[in-house]
């Protein structure tokens, strides 16, 4: 039953799954115009045990606040970005990480059509326009950093540096011709090991003129220390740069 001031999340039904690389599993959902809309960029996952054929949803207050039933329910909360929004079409697309273990990695990868998932509150991506775009991420970044480079000005220039773990991973990302997409490969050195991102970017001169974005979003302790640079070194101020933990290696992002 919902409570007055209290209504029920959004529930997505899955359409279509399909593997896009070998450890990223695409995932469209169909859902409402309004919650389609309301999917993204950034979106907070409602995640069902894997196959819980009856979900006990939480709700959400008029604030906005998650409301959780009482007692065990089995939903996991975790961010996820949406790379595409169709409200028109009633579709969201979803890029999961297959990394192993954690709620969201394995819905995905039992993921079929008809599956659900539902959403209760989205965030921006916390890029702004800017002449000059540096983009640092890891796979999981990867959905956000196409979309951001999707939709920027034609005459945006920079680089994005992509962390992957070999040439399999790599997908194409439309980006304006001024922007390079560099991908740097683990080659066997494990998720959340490596310093690839950090080193890439330690490497780069600042880049020259006034107007300079930088958006970071990897695994925590190398967005740390990413973060640490463009603040000294780059002289970004808080405006110039927006640097988000997307994981944390050994521990659950989310409820
Ligand atoms: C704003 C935002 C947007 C995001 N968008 C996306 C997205 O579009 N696609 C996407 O795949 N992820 C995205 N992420 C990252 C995702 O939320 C985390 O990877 C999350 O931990 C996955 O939840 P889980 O339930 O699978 O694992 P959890 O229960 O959170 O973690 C379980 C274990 O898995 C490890 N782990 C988590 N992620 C990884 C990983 N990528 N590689 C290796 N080990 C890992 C943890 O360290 C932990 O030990 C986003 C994060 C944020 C903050």
């Amino acid at each position: 039953m919902t409570a007055p001031d209290l209504r029920p999340v959004d529930v997505l039904t899955v359409v279509t799954v399909a593997d896009v690389t070998p450890s990223v599993r695409r995932v469209v959902l169909a859902g409402s115009a309004d919650a389609v809309a309301a999917a993204g960029p950034t979106v907070n996952l409602l995640v069902p045990r894997v196959g819980d054929p009856d979900p006990r949803w939480p709700q959400v207050a008029r604030d906005g606040r998650i409301v959780w039933p009482t007692g065990a329910h089995g939903i996991a909360l975790r961010s996820y970005t949406a790379r595409r929004q169709d409200p028109v079409a009633g579709e969201v697309e979803i890029d999961f990480v297959l990394h192993g273990d954690g709620p969201a990695a394995a819905w995905a990868s039992a993921a079929v059509p008809g599956a659900r998932l539902a959403v209760a509150g989205a965030g921006t991506l916390g890029e702004r326009p800017a002449a000059q775009l540096l983009l640092v991420g890891d796979e999981t970044a990867l959905p956000a950093i196409t979309r951001i480079l999707g939709e920027a000005d034609p005459a945006t220039r920079g680089l994005a540096l992509v962390e992957v773990a070999d040439a399999a991973e790599e997908q194409p990302v439309p980006a304006p011709p001024g922007v390079t997409v560099r991908w740097l490969h683990r080659d066997g050195t494990p998720p959340g090991a490596s310093s690839l991102l950090a080193d890439a970017v330690a490497a780069l001169e600042p880049f020259d003129g006034p107007e300079v974005f930088a958006w970071v979003g990897a695994e925590s302790a190398a967005v740390r220390s990413i973060r640490a640079d463009l603040r000294s070194r780059w002289g970004l101020g808080r405006a110039q740069h927006h640097a988000i933990g997307y994981w944390r290696l050994g521990r659950e992002m989310g409820r």
